[in-house]
C-alpha cells in the first residue's frame, strides 16, 4: 500500500488553501480523517461494490466520516506530515472499516 502519495496530496491541500485564504488568517487545521477516508475510497473504489459516482462516493465518505473520531491537527510545514503519517498508520484499520460500512449503506440507500 503506497505512502507517500497520500501526504504528498495532504500537504497540497494545506498549501493550497494557505493561497486561497492569504487575504484573512490563514486556516491552518484539518481533520486529518478527510483525506485519509479519501485514500480508502481511491484503494478500494469498485471493490466496494457500491456505485462510485459522485453522488454516492461524497455519501460514503460523509457517512465514514460521521462513524469516525476527528483527527484535527495544525499544518505546519512538515511538522504535521510526520505526524499524519503516524495517525494513518494508527486508525487505517478503522478508516476501512468504516468506509466498508458506510459503502453497505449507501448501496442499500443511494439517494439517486
Ligand atoms: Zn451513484
Amino acid at each position: 500500500m503506497p505512502v507517500r502519495p497520500a501526504l504528498d496530496t495532504a500537504r497540497e491541500k494545506w498549501y493550497k488553501k494557505d493561497r486561497r485564504e492569504r487575504s484573512g488568517p490563514v486556516k491552518r487545521y484539518e481533520n486529518m480523517m478527510e483525506g485519509f477516508v479519501e485514500e480508502v475510497l481511491d484503494i478500494m473504489g469498485d471493490s466496494l461494490g457500491c456505485c462510485m459516482c459522485e453522488q454516492c462516493r461524497n455519501d460514503v465518505a460523509a457517512h465514514a466520516l460521521n462513524q469516525l473520531p476527528p483527527r484535527y491537527v495544525v499544518s505546519h510545514m512538515g511538522g504535521a506530515i510526520s505526524k499524519a503519517d503516524t495517525m494513518r498508520i494508527q486508525h487505517l484499520t478503522d478508516v476501512r472499516t468504516a468506509v466498508l460500512q458506510a459503502a453497505q449503506v449507501v448501496k442499500e440507500h443511494p439517494r439517486h
